[in-house]
Formats: C-alpha cells, structure tokens, sequence
C-alpha cells in the first residue's frame, strides 16, 4: 500500500471525538436487534461512519467562532446580510432564501413552478427531488449520458446531461409541459461523478431556445467546479470560484443543501434571478419554513454556512478533499476491488455485484455487503441497489431490479485521517479475500415506500 501516496491535510486538529471499537460478538448482537439493517444500528455502535457524506463535516475553528456572533433577531439578522453576500458572489443570482435543508429549497421551488402532468428532465434526480417533483403529479426524468450507468467507462465527466436526448424530448413532450431543467454537480445519483461546462452551457442553449429555466441542484458544486478545473481543457488557470461563478452564469437558479459543500450540519437555501418568483417562493417559505431571513434557521447556523462556503473553495482544502477520496479508490482498486471507476467527488462505491457473484440479486449482494461490513469491521456504508430501487412488477408482484448493485463509502469532509481509510481499504480486502462465506439475505417485513430505512431481514 505504501507506493500509493496518502494526500497531506491542509488542516490541524484542534478538537477530537472519541470512536470505539465494539467486539464482534457484540456487533453479531447488534445485527440481529437490527433486523439485518445498518440503518437500525445506534452510531455510537460503529466504528467508521460512511453512511453518508450529508451533514456529517467537521466545521473549521473558523465556523464555530461564527456561531458565537449569531444574531438571533426575528428579522434581518445581520448574518441573513453575509449569507446573502456569500451567496450572490459565488451564484451571482438576485435572491437569496434560505431553508432548514435541501429538500425544502426543492419543495417550495416544485411546488411554485411544477403542475400536475409536467416532465422535470435532470442528469440523474436525487431521490428528494425525484420525490418532490413526483408528489406534484410530474414525472422526474433522467437523461445522463450512457456512460453514466457504466461502472468501466473512464468519461472524464460522466454525470454529463445527454444532450441529444433532452433535445428529442423536449420536441416530444413540448416546452410548455417542461417548467423547467435541472442539473445535478456533482451528480450524487449516477457515483458522485462531475459535469462538465462545455456540457452545461450546451443544455443552457437548448433550454434558451424552448425559454425553459435552467436550475442547478448544486449541492456539491465546489467539487465539480474543481473537478472542471483537473479536467476541462482551458479552465486549468481559472480559480474554482471563477469556475463556479461561470456554471452558475448559464442557469437561472439553484437549490442548496448546505450539509454538503456549505460544510456545515444544517440548513439549505434556495437562489434565483427572477423577482416574480422570489417572492411567491417568499410566501410559501413563510407558511412552513420561517421568515425569508432565516428560513427555518438559527442566526448562527447563517453565519456558519456563509463561512463554509468560503472555505470549500479553497483550493489546498479541495485538493485534499477529491484526493482523500481518491485514495481509498486507489487503494481498493490496486487490490482488484470491483469498484464505479472513475472515483467521484464524495464516495467511492463497491461493485457489490462481481463482489459477491455468488448471491443472485434477489437475495441483495449490497445490502449483504453492508452487513458483512458491519459485522467484520464496524464499518457502516450504505446499499444502493435491489433494496433500494428495485420496482415491483405491478401485476406479478415479482421485483425488477436497477442496472447497478452498489454499495456507497461516503466520505464525510474533514472528518477521518488517512490512516481511518486505510483501515476501511484493509477490511474490505480481507472482506474480498473470504467473499464466499458472505451470505445473502431475504426480507422479512417491509413498508411500501423507502423500504430501505425501515426493512427487517435474516439471512439465508
Ligand atoms: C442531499 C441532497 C439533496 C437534499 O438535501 P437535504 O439537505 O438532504 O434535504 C438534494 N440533492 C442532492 C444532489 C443531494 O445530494
């Protein structure tokens, strides 16, 4: 392991939270409470936390100095000022509202824009857009490039938008059923993989010519912009921000889910051009979110996703960043590991298919990977396959399940060393090495919808 070289943190640590190792035994327990589900599993019972990279950074001294000068007035905090100031730098949009979390800036900007019958084309939806799209009556549409869905193809930009396909279908459907277009950076669906700017600003175009609004669900949009940096010929010079400020130019808004690139533990907002709009966005963040000035959050929580959002850009902390996660996909991959190639922004996701050849999809090679995770290693990640998104065959009851069978090691921001990554890279090697005692599981109770969260199992 030693040739592959473990990237320098560009930052020391002042604060420490203890993690402890639980016994086997103790963890083969834990499993059966579970239901077979990590999910179920208390924190305190894992060693490494990699169900997700959403609200799970470490805030810089930086960040928390800030929640000490939280302005707390009902009404235009002065943190609402900087927040907006940070936000219309870098998205350079007129309105800025802020919401408790990414999800919400989706459903206030769904619910004013979309109409039942309506189609919302993306890259790849994430599963709460999906949701808030689909609640409308709409239906939420992907059109990634092929690439995307293919775990060998090395596309440097693979959460690309195919543009001829979003051409064809908005002849198809008609402008007006399509209120609007969104695209995912990095697109956290499709591998956490990046889109590029020749591509955003030839979806711009076509959007332009139908005058159908282009929005950005730009949670991770620091990782893209850097990734266009790497990677994009003629962008190598330009700074991250300058990047940024170009992607957003193309668009006309942006939902945020500041548990991201903000890299703080709470809160969203939403950013957009047009005043009409702001304002009905205005009213109904009022009804259930709070006061367009703080929409749902502390005054304090303002200042530190302001903070966080200076800081994300800053190039030495997102060289570290995409090359931490890069490192556990190195390591992994020179071990012949089965993983989505090229490594993404966030995660690094498990091929849990050719990993576990043995146990046919029906008895869900992710899900099983994570259980074995769990149990060998006290490492918790998370299913992205059959249990997730298989689709019951409305007539026959029998599941239909999704092209890929992943599991996802997201990584959170600031949070593990090193040498935590090489010890999850070891587990997983020895884990590879015993795959054949790895057993496949059979679903003992599940609810209709996001059955994931909930499923009980036990294994075959
Ligand atoms: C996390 C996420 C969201 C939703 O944000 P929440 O803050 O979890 O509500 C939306 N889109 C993408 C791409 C995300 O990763």
């Amino acid at each position: 392991m030693s040739q592959i070289k473990a990237p320098v943190e560009p930052f020391r640590i002042k604060t420490v939270e203890r993690i402890k190792m639980t016994s086997r035994r103790e963890r083969e327990n834990i499993l059966q409470e579970a239901g077979y589900n990590v999910f179920n599993i208390p924190a305190e019972k894992v060693f490494i936390d990699l169900l997700t990279d959403s609200g799970t950074s470490a805030m810089s001294d930086n960040q928390w100095s800030g929640l000490m000068i939280g302005d707390e007035s009902y009404a235009g905090a002065k943190n609402f000022f900087r927040l907006e100031a940070t936000v219309k730098n870098i998205f350079c949009f007129k309105h800025v509202i802020p919401t408790h979390q990414g999800r919400a800036a989706e459903r206030i900007l769904f619910e004013t824009l979309v109409r039942k019958g309506d189609y919302v084309p993306n890259n790849i939806h994430f599963d709460t857009t999906r949701a808030n799209v689909e609640v409308r009556g709409a239906k939420a549409v992907d059109l990634v490039i092929d690439e995307g869905y293919d775990p060998d193809s090395e596309h440097p930009f693979k959460g690309n938008m195919d543009v001829d396909r979003l051409k064809k279908f908005i002849e198809k459907k008609g402008a007006k059923k399509i209120p609007l277009v969104m695209m995912t950076i990095t697109n956290n669906s499709g591998g956490g993989q990046p889109v590029s700017v020749k591509n955003i600003k030839e979806v711009s175009q076509i959007c332009k010519q139908h005058k159908i609004p282009l929005f950005f669900d730009a949670c991770r949009f620091a990782e893209n912009a850097y990734f266009v940096k790497k990677r994009e010929k003629g962008y190598e010079k330009k700074s991250v921000l300058e990047i940024a400020q170009e992607i957003f130019s193309y668009g006309q808004g942006a939902t945020m889910s500041a548990k991201k690139d903000a890299l703080v533990n709470i809160g969203g907002f939403v950013t957009v051009d047009d005043d009409q709009l702001a304002e009905k966005l205005k009213n109904l963040l009022i009804l259930s979110e709070g006061f367009p000035t703080y929409g749902g959050l502390a005054g304090r929580d303002l200042e530190a996703i302001a903070r966080g959002l200076e800081e994300v850009l800053e190039e030495d902390y997102l060289e570290y960043r995409i090359s931490q996660v890069a490192y556990l996909g190195k390591l992994l991959d020179k071990a012949g590991i089965p993983i989505f190639k090229p490594v993404g922004g966030h995660a690094v996701y498990l091929l849990a298919d050719r990993f576990l050849p043995h146990i046919p999809r029906h008895q869900y090679p992710g899900w099983a990977l994570t259980v074995a995770l769990y149990r060998e290693a006290g490492i918790r990640a998370v299913e992205i396959g059959g249990v997730m998104f298989a689709q019951k065959d409305r007539k026959t009851g029998k599941e239909v399940f999704p092209k890929l069978e992943l599991v996802r090691l997201a990584i959170p921001r600031r949070v593990y060393t090193n040498a935590h990554l090489e010890y999850v890279a070891e587990a997983i090697i020895e884990l590879y090495k015993n795959r054949e005692k790895i057993k496949g599981l059979r679903i003992v109770r599940e609810s209709p919808h996001l059955r994931h969260f909930t499923v009980k199992m036990e294994e075959v």
